[in-house]
């Protein structure tokens, strides 16, 4: 039983990334007749739904360096702005913790409470925080997700984008992984995780991290991701007119 049951969430979520990877192709090539709007059960599964988009550091606090100078606080905001995009486009309500290069508060600290208030605030049903990695070692690469452990939701939304980065960005096969003590990922009690979105420690993921064409990649893998995860949650009907 439980096995089928996951044989077809799979296909299912196979589905979502398959029409995805097709509103891809249409983004990247320009639009065909056939395929101007996204599609209906696409949009319908993000329609009223409030989703925080976190850009990672921001202002006095850079995040990881490259060695190529690359910023992870930019990276990050790029990303993350794009993502807040696709989501608004499917009908989605996004909260953005910044949209410009700047912490939210004086100290590290208070920056991190303040992403977590705006989103208790803002009633959001899911809060995503944007980040890239950095590693004494130049070898390692790939896009991770990863949730607070314990959380079935946050799983399943983690796996759901992990595989969607990896078919479209073809250049990870790392899992979704579970992760203690981080504060934004722990303190909430919705879905909460964390896509860390490359190695800026790795030279090569570091330039294509900085490029906005890869940046646009991501985001749509994310962006598909969470598509995909709530097209597998049921649709809630309400019988008020
Ligand atoms: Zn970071």
């Amino acid at each position: 039983m439980i096995f089928g049951w996951r044989r077809r969430k799979k296909r299912r979520r196979g589905w979502a990334v398959a029409g995805g990877l097709l509103l891809l192709a249409v983004l990247v090539l320009g639009p065909r007749p056939q395929a101007e709007a996204p599609q209906p059960a696409l949009a319908l599964a993000l329609l009223g739904k409030t989703i925080v988009i976190d850009a990672g550091h921001g202002g006095f606090d850079p995040g990881a360096i490259g060695a190529g100078g690359v910023l992870e606080k930019d990276v990050n905001l790029a990303i993350s702005q794009r993502v807040a995009a696709l989501l608004r486009q499917v009908g989605a309500t996004v909260v953005e913790t910044r949209t410009a290069d700047e912490a939210l508060a004086e100290s590290k600290r208070a920056d991190i409470y303040r992403r977590v208030e705006i989103a208790e605030q803002c009633q959001a049903e899911l809060f995503i925080t944007i980040q890239a990695n950095s590693i004494p070692q130049q070898q390692y690469r790939g896009a991770q997700v990863f949730y607070a452990a314990g959380s079935t939701e946050g799983q399943g939304l983690s796996e759901s984008i992990q595989q969607s980065l990896g078919q479209v960005l073809q250049n990870t096969t790392r899992q979704a992984k579970s992760i203690e003590n981080i504060y934004v990922v722990n303190k909430l009690a919705i879905p909460s995780i964390v896509v860390e979105c490359g190695f800026l420690s790795n030279p090569e993921e570091e330039a294509l991290l900085a490029d906005s064409r890869y940046q646009q990649l991501t985001a749509y893998a994310i962006f598909l991701g969470i598509v995909s995860y709530y097209s597998e949650q049921p649709v809630a009907v309400s019988s008020e007119p």
